[in-house]
């Protein structure tokens, strides 16, 4: 006797295969062009990254593209367009165009897309043509962000079904957007503890029907405990009920892959935390990644994610730039290019970043005095004027992880906007604080945690903490001090004091005298700084000066009152010397080798080329 055929079906499971394709921190780079060089780039970039999202997805059935935030921000091109007026004239935003013409699904928001503040942030995403969810993100008064959206996606089952699949989809983004850029959102954000978000609203996406939850989490993978203001949270998260799969960021790093080897709960070969798929696709279009869900439904019940597999294809290094990507993106280009060659005066010697972590550096130091100056005039008539006013900088491009072309490199000759844009990568504007003796101590003391400790005595060892991010080795010009690695870093990265009786800070001085821990000064920094968890550990810190200038203006218009410069490079900081036979390694980049004869640089050794491309020195100590 036979059945009828529909009955019979019902009795079989369902299956499907679902494919998710993401990008994560393009951070403008969208064509293969280097604007702060001026010249064509090998690396990366979203036109690099098209035609492989193109092939993934002929591959598959079922298909969907993903991008995890801090797409806005991060080449003069960002910076361009961060002026309203600048889309209007060009009709859509640069990323939007692209990501338009690449065929998004829906993206969340990361931490610098908040860097230009509100308006900025709306009027590019005005011409979005995918949906966008940033679930612990608010703006109180303001207009509504979606937390998360439920993209109903018409499937094929492996039997040829169509089925309609409602894909949850959660945005979530590190909480210290509010502090970080806190001069720029003056107060109209708010945002939520990353777990908390997503104990809230997962139950309710549930509810609402969705047969899966991905939550597109602009964070990292860290700490297997949570905490409310936990920055890279994805352990924690991919714990949570009702989410099936994470997509991470904002690390820049692979995953799967062996950096992650050995975290509590999380399998680095598997691509699982938590035994739920996870990946983190690299940064600046390195990546694309492909991650396969094998969903299964039992008759009358609801879909469940069986098996996965997670890869990430590398965007090929010579390919052609995707046709589409070129076209939407062409004359924001053009603007950019003309924008970048812009001069802005002469500099007599060379700046760069090659040696920040070694040894007094000139960019630095410009940058430091532009702030100072400025700073010392919008605080004239102030209280504050009668203080002394110091100047914290630090260099953003120090190679690590975003590999050895990342340095700053301004040649001695004429000096144009890129080149600012090469000394001063992000739009922060000028702040200035008041802190105490003890609390500048601690600052620089925090900045040293980026130094391993040395055993003196010893050859070649590792100088550089590698989870330690160099743009937080801030140098404070005005004063002198010395650093002395045979000690242990006085606080952990995560801002603990070890001990009270740790130091690496060693005689330092303002104006030739001892400071004592309560005197007062006032420090101009920028207003990420202070936000930022490298100071968390001194408490407050009253600001005193807000000037909503971009320090690169500021260092712009420094550079103009001479037109040219000769940058110098005064006395700040140096190791404390140790036994001789001491002596460090540090890695840097290639252009490094035209400036092995600087004077004030220690009597480094180049030990050759790693795998990477670095140049590889023995400093001694
Ligand atoms: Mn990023
Ligand atoms: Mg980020």
């Amino acid at each position: 006797m036979t059945k009828s055929s529909s009955p019979e079906r019902r009795q079989t499971d369902d299956t499907l295969c679902l494919r998710i394709l993401q990008t994560t921190d393009l951070h403008m780079r969208l064509l293969s062009y280097d604007y702060f060089a001026d010249r064509p780039s090998p690396h990366g970039g979203l036109a690099r990254l098209a035609p492989l999202i193109e092939h993934a997805r002929r591959e598959a059935a079922n298909c969907l593209l993903l991008d995890n935030g801090d797409f806005l921000q991060g080449t003069p091109m960002g910076d361009l367009f961060a002026d309203p007026a600048m889309i209007d004239s060009a009709g859509i935003h640069p990323v939007i165009a692209a990501m338009n013409a690449v065929g998004y699904d829906a993206a969340t928001l990361g931490n610098h897309e908040f860097n230009y503040g509100l308006p900025a942030l709306d009027r590019a995403l005005r011409d979005a043509a995918f949906a966008i969810v940033a679930g612990n993100i608010s703006r109180p008064g303001g207009p509504t962000m979606k937390s998360w959206a439920i993209l109903p996606l018409r499937v094929t089952d492996t039997a040829g079904h169509a089925h309609t699949l409602r894909i949850g989809l959660i945005g979530l983004a590190p909480p210290q957007i509010t502090a970080w850029d806190r001069s720029a959102l003056n107060g109209a954000v708010r945002t939520q503890g990353i777990c908390d978000a997503a104990h809230a609203h997962v139950p309710a996406m549930r509810a609402q029907g969705a047969d899966l939850v991905i939550a597109l989490a602009h964070t990292g993978i860290g700490a297997a405990q949570d905490r409310p203001d936990l920055e890279n949270a994805a352990v924690p998260l991919a714990a949570i009920d009702g989410i099936d799969a994470v997509l991470c960021g904002h690390q820049h790093l692979t995953f799967p892959g062996p950096r992650f080897h050995g975290l509590a709960h999380v399998d680095a070969a598997a691509a699982t935390i938590h035994g739920k798929p996870a990946m983190m696709p690299g940064s600046w279009g390195s990546h694309l990644g492909v991650m396969d869900l094998m969903l299964r439904r039992r008759a009358g019940d609801s879909w469940r994610v069986g098996d996965h597999a997670v890869a990430l294809r590398p965007a090929p290094d010579s390919a052609a730039d995707d046709p589409g990507v070129q076209r939407a993106v062409s004359s924001a280009h053009t603007a950019t290019l003309s924008h970048i060659r812009q001069r802005v005066g002469h500099t007599t010697r060379p700046l760069h970043s090659y040696f920040t972590l070694i040894a007094d550096d000139a960019a630095v130091q410009l940058v430091a005095e532009a702030k100072r100056t400025r700073a010392a005039e919008l605080l004239r008539d102030t209280p504050h004027a009668g203080l002394p006013l110091l100047a914290a900088a630090a260099s953003f491009k120090t190679g690590g992880q975003n590999g050895p072309d990342f340095y700053s490199d301004v040649p001695a000759g004429p000096l144009s906007r890129r080149n600012l844009a090469d000394l001063y990568l992000f739009p922060n504007t000028l702040q200035a604080i008041e802190v105490t003796g003890a609390q500048l101590r601690d600052w620089l003391e925090r900045a040293a945690g980026i130094f391993r400790q040395i055993t003196p005595g010893h050859p070649d060892q590792s100088l550089r903490e590698p989870d330690f991010p160099a743009y937080n080795f801030d140098v404070i010009c005005g004063l002198r001090y010395r650093i002395d690695l045979s000690q242990p870093a006085r606080f952990a990265q995560d801002g603990t004091l070890r001990d009270q009786d740790i130091h690496r800070i060693a005689d330092l001085t303002f104006d030739g005298r001892a400071i004592s821990p309560d005197e007062r000064v006032v420090v101009a920094t920028s207003s990420y700084r202070i936000g930022s968890s490298l100071l968390a550990p001194l408490g407050a810190l009253p600001i005193v000066l807000d000037s909503r200038e971009p320090v690169r203006d500021v260092l712009r218009r420094h550079i103009a009152r001479t037109d040219t410069i000769t940058p110098s490079c005064r006395a700040v900081w140096r190791f404390a010397p140790m036994p001789p036979g001491t002596s460090a390694i540090l890695d840097t980049g290639p252009g490094a080798a035209s400036y092995l004869d600087q004077p004030g640089l220690p009597a480094v050794e180049p030990l050759g080329r790693t795998p990477q491309g670095f140049i590889r020195l023995r400093v001694p100590l």
